[in-house]
């Protein structure tokens, strides 16, 4: 960083603190991760510098030599690791590679079928503020009043009545495993496309801890940067009969050249993906959820489904006698960062919702173990008993940083 540090110093600054930040907080923000340092170092490699509109082989500008190489090997990798017959890796970053698929295949006007937003969906899957809820019919499911579960015969019910030409399944906040060959046969049923967006937890099933939906589905999105644990970008894996409609669907339709950088550093992602020590961190990704989420339940809390089978958990903050926001801004202040987040059914508004979101991946790349999440747990739980307490809150942002000293985390092993 020594340039920045010359040319820039107010970005160079901004920069040293926010390294100081994710080496001494406790990082549980469901979506996030650290990367590794050869990640970090392709995504800031020259390859910023070129332009390459079109797909290897059939650009607009010259001087692709390297640039064909590098795309080919990261669609073959991803290829590989995924099981996929077609891939895309252009897409910016995942809200612009589900309109890509919407472009794809859907007119103006068209039915979509996701999950609800204030159950776990997407913004990209019908939300209306959200240019999928704006220009498409946008209809969703919700998740079961009694069991906070995906009810598959309410979906098949809602999927024959209002007859999408897209069923999608994927989420940011469901801490369970889908059926993914339940939605394949209510899609079939009533004649939809299947799409699945499986943006949070590609990177379990990259690691062999989560069913994979390549198999099932006709398409299938992710973003490359949260438990895939790459740069921000996205990619789409399809059946080779979409392939055309996709890559055209991409470029031109939704974007102008690919980030070739990103490219080059989700094929290094893709790579370390497919390394054993990948498999055993999406192993303890999931063992750390579990572990969490058990301690967390016998430190009174309401867990959303009773626990978690992925990544991730929805706390409901009801019984506690505090708000999402309220917690999670406490919580933030001892050095534990998450988000909060509406539980299905929430009565609070979205902006104050009843519940906080938290995962494992980014703690799991920095090596917490089941141990540690006892201790997060208890952490946790302080805070929440005592949130307006500064003192306290103080106290035990210390010791979240004397935690994290023991756990140098990825990329950023330099920070003492
Ligand atoms: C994060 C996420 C996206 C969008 O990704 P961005 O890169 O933020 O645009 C899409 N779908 C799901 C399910 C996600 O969780």
């Amino acid at each position: 960083m020594e340039s920045v540090k010359d040319i820039d110093p107010d970005i160079y600054a901004l920069v040293k603190q926010e390294e100081q930040r994710q080496a001494e907080k406790i990082r549980m923000i469901a979506s996030e991760n650290y990367v590794s340092q050869a990640v970090l170092q392709t995504t800031g490699s020259v390859l910023t510098n070129k332009y390459s509109e079109g797909y290897a082989g059939k650009r607009y500008y010259e001087g692709q030599q390297i640039i064909d190489q590098v795309e080919r090997l990261a669609i073959q990798r991803a290829k590989d690791l995924f099981g996929a017959e077609h891939v895309n890796v252009q897409p910016y970053s995942g809200s612009p590679a589900n309109i890509a698929v919407y472009l794809a295949f859907l007119n103006p006007g068209d039915t979509i079928l996701g999950m609800a937003l204030p159950h776990g969906g997407h913004l990209t899957h019908g939300a209306h503020v959200s240019i999928s809820g704006r220009y498409f019919n946008a209809q969703s499911y919700e998740l079961d009043p009694e069991t906070g579960l995906l009810n598959y015969e309410s979906i098949r019910a809602k999927a024959k009545a209002v007859r999408p030409k897209i069923l999608i399944a994927g989420h940011s906040a469901y801490p369970r495993i889908l059926d993914f060959q339940k939605f394949r046969e209510i899609a079939d049923e009533v004649g939809a496309l299947f799409m699945v967006d499986m943006a949070h937890f590609s990177g379990l099933v990259a690691g062999g801890v989560h069913p994979s939906p390549v198999p099932y589905a006709d398409v299938v999105t992710t973003t490359t940067h949260k438990s895939l644990r790459g740069p921000r970008g996205a990619m789409i894996l399809c059946r080779e009969q979409y392939a055309q409609a996709i890559d055209k669907a991409v470029f031109p339709g939704v974007q102008g050249g690919p980030h070739d950088n990103t490219t080059a550093a989700i094929a290094v992602a893709l790579k370390e993906a497919a390394s054993e020590s990948f498999r055993e961190y999406a192993r303890q990704v999931v063992k750390n959820a579990k572990a969490l989420a058990d301690a967390l339940m016998a430190n009174g809390f309401t867990l959303i489904t009773n626990g978690t089978e992925n990544h991730l958990m929805l706390v409901d903050l009801t019984n506690k006698n505090i708000s999402g926001k309220k917690a999670a801004k406490a919580l933030d202040k001892a050095g534990i960062v998450l988000n909060y987040n509406a539980v299905p059914f929430d009565k609070r508004k979205p902006f104050d919702p009843s519940g906080i979101r938290m995962g494992t991946p980014a703690l799991t790349s920095r090596g917490f173990k089941e141990k540690e999440m006892l201790i997060v747990s208890d952490f946790i739980a302080e805070v929440i008993a005592d949130p307006e307490n500064e003192g306290n809150l103080q106290r035990i942002a210390e010791e979240v940083k004397a935690l994290c000293r023991n756990f140098p985390a990825p990329g950023l092993e330099h920070i003492r």
